[in-house]
C-alpha cells in the first residue's frame, strides 16, 4: 500500500519549531486526582519558565473509560488552577486537532510509513483482543513478521483483516534516558511487538502519543512513572520515524503511604474533594509542586511559592524519582498558611458562602465574622461550626459559666451579668470600641479582673465555651437586643 508522503509532508510543515512545547494529555475521567494535577503544573511550569508554548490534548480513545461532562471538568480545573493553555481544543492552534478521537484517521499513514521502513509489519494472525490485553507477553516468533511484499499485498486484496505491529529487534538492547531515572537499558528481547493500528483501523493508545508528541512538536513529555516500560518501545519508534525524541520527565506516583499510591477508588481525595473539604487551590497547587519537586540553591528552604514564583523557581533538575507520600497535615498547614495571607476582604470572599451555611439572619453582617476567623482557621468547612451560634443560642451547661482561670462560678457569674445588662443597655451607639469600653469600665469599677466579667458575658452570649472572638466582638455583632436577650436567659439560667 503506497504510503500517502503529501499527506505526512503536510502534517510535519505544521510544526512549530524552536521552542519549548509541553502538553498536558490527560483523558476526561471526570476528575482530576492529585498525580494529574501535578502532571499539568509541572508540564505548564516548564513551558512558562521557558516561554514556551503549553498544549492541552484530550485522549479520549479510550471509549470504555469516557465519562459526560469529563472533558468540562479538565477545562474547569485548569482554568480555576491558572494553569492557562495557549493550544487546545477550545482555543485552536497550528497542529490540531487537539482531541485524539478527532486525529482518528491521521495515524495509518504514519504506521504504513514504519512498515515501509521496515520496523513494523502487517499482521494477519486472528488474536482476540483480550490475547493482546492480557499484558502476558511470550515472545513467539509471529509468522507475519516474516511474509513477503507480495503475500502482504495479497492478504490485503483479497480484504484480510489485519493489525500492524511494531517490529521490535530481537536482540540488542534499548537505552533511553530520562531526566530523574537517568539512563534506562532494557533488552530488546523483553518488549513486544505491540499492535500499533488495530483492527478496526484505528492507533493504539502508545502509537497515537508518539504520533501526537511528534506532529505537535512536544519538546518535553512529562507522565506518570507508569509509561516508563513503554518508553524504551517509544525511543523505537522515534529511532525508525528518524524523529527527535523528547526530554522524558518521568514521575514517581504519589503515595498514600509508604506501600499504596493514591487512589481515589479507595478513597484518597481527587483535587475536587479537597476544594470541597474547604482547601483553598493556591495551597493545593503549591503543596502539590513540593510533591516530587524541590526547588535548589537559595530557594531550598522555602516553602511557599506563588504560581509566578515557581514558574521562575521551576527547574525540571529538582524533580525526584522517589515516591512521595501525600501528607494531609502537611496541605492544612500549607492551607491555613494561605488563609491567613489573604487580604481581610479576599478572606471575607471566600468566607461568605461558609459562614452563610449556618448564619441565615441577613442583619447579621458576615465580613465582621470573617474577621474573627481569619487567624485561627485551616479550613473553610470549619467556619460553619464554628459559627453557627451567631443564628441562634445553643442549649449550653451551666457548668460554662465556671472558669479557673477567669476566676468565675456560677455566682459570681450571675453578679457580673447583672451589672452588665443595665452598662450594655445604656449604650446608644453599638459599636465595637462602645461596648469593649462598657464593659471595660465595668470591670475596673467592680475591681474585678477584665476577664472574670469578659467570660459570662461571652458564655451567655455565644452558649459556646470556644469560640471565635472574644465577648467584645460576638456582642458586637450579634446587636444590641440580641445580646441583651442572651445574656437575660444566662442570668435566669443562673437562678
Ligand atoms: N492520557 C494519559 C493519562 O492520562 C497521559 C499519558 C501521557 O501524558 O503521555 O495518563
Amino acid at each position: 500500500m503506497a504510503v500517502d508522503m503529501k499527506f505526512i509532508e503536510e502534517l510535519e510543515s505544521r510544526i512549530p519549531k524552536g521552542k519549548v512545547r509541553t502538553r498536558f494529555a490527560p483523558s476526561p475521567t471526570g476528575y482530576m486526582h492529585v498525580g494529574n494535577l501535578r502532571t499539568a503544573l509541572y508540564t505548564w511550569l516548564i513551558a512558562r519558565h521557558n516561554d514556551g508554548t503549553f498544549i492541552l490534548r484530550i485522549e479520549d480513545t479510550d471509549q470504555g473509560r469516557l465519562v459526560e461532562g469529563a472533558v468540562d471538568v479538565i477545562y474547569k480545573t485548569m482554568a480555576e488552577c491558572g494553569l492557562t493553555h495557549d493550544e487546545g481544543p477550545d482555543v485552536g492552534g497550528p497542529v490540531g486537532p487537539y482531541v485524539q478521537t478527532e486525529r482518528r484517521d491521521l495515524y495509518l499513514p504514519f504506521a504504513q510509513l514504519l512498515v515501509e521502513k521496515g520496523a513494523a509489519y502487517y499482521c494477519f494472525c486472528e488474536k482476540s483482543e483480550s490475547e493482546e490485553d492480557s499484558g502476558e507477553f511470550n515472545r513467539a516468533a509471529d509468522p507475519c513478521r516474516e511474509l513477503s511484499a507480495e503475500e502482504v499485498a495479497a492478504n490485503l486484496a483479497a480484504g484480510k483483516p489485519y493489525v500492524i505491529r511494531q517490529r521490535i529487534p530481537t536482540e540488542g538492547t534499548t537505552t533511553f534516558h530520562d531526566v530523574s531515572f537517568g539512563d534506562i537499558t532494557v533488552e530488546n528481547k523483553t518488549l513486544d511487538d505491540q499492535v500499533l493500528i488495530k483492527r478496526d483501523g484505528l492507533p493504539t493508545y502508545n502509537f497515537a502519543n508518539v504520533v501526537d508528541d511528534h506532529l505537535m512538536g512536544i519538546t518535553h513529555v512529562v507522565r506518570g512513572s507508569e509509561y516508563l516500560s513503554s518508553a524504551p518501545k517509544y525511543n523505537l519508534l522515534y529511532e525508525a520515524f528518524g524523529w527527535e525524541i523528547p526530554t522524558y520527565v518521568h514521575c514517581s506516583p504519589v503515595m498514600r503511604d509508604a506501600q499504596n499510591k493514591m487512589s481515589k477508588r479507595h478513597g484518597d481525595p481527587s483535587y475536587e474533594d479537597l476544594i470541597a473539604k474547604g482547601y483553598l487551590t493556591n495551597a493545593v497547587l503549591n503543596y502539590v509542586a513540593l510533591l516530587g519537586w524541590s526547588p535548589k540553591g537559595e530557594l531550598s528552604e522555602q516553602e511557599i511559592f506563588s504560581l509566578e514564583e515557581l514558574v521562575d523557581a521551576f527547574d525540571i533538575a529538582g524533580i525526584s524519582k522517589s515516591p512521595a507520600i501525600f501528607d494531609i497535615v502537611k496541605l492544612d498547614h500549607f492551607n491555613a498558611t494561605y488563609l491567613r495571607a489573604l487580604t481581610p476582604e479576599e478572606f471575607a470572599r471566600v468566607a461568605e458562602p461558609y459562614i452563610r451555611q449556618s448564619v441565615k439572619n441577613p442583619d447579621i453582617d458576615a465580613a465582621q465574622i470573617a474577621a474573627l476567623l481569619q487567624a485561627r482557621c485551616e479550613h473553610l468547612t470549619d467556619i460553619p461550626e464554628k459559627v453557627d451560634f451567631f443564628d441562634e443560642l445553643p442549649e449550653y451547661d451551666i457548668e460554662f459559666f465556671t472558669n479557673k482561670k477567669s476566676k468565675t462560678n456560677p455566682d459570681i457569674c450571675r453578679d457580673m451579668l447583672k451589672a452588665a445588662i443595665p452598662a450594655l443597655t445604656s449604650i446608644d451607639s453599638w459599636t465595637n470600641e462602645a461596648v469593649h469600653d462598657a464593659l471595660i469600665n465595668l470591670a475596673a469599677s467592680l475591681e474585678v479582673k477584665n476577664a472574670t466579667l469578659m467570660w459570662p458575658v461571652r458564655i451567655a452570649a455565644a452558649g459556646k465555651l470556644v469560640t471565635p472572638g472574644g465577648a467584645v466582638e460576638i456582642c458586637h455583632i450579634l446587636g444590641k437586643d440580641e445580646t441583651l436577650r442572651r445574656l437575660n436567659l444566662g442570668l435566669e439560667k443562673l437562678g
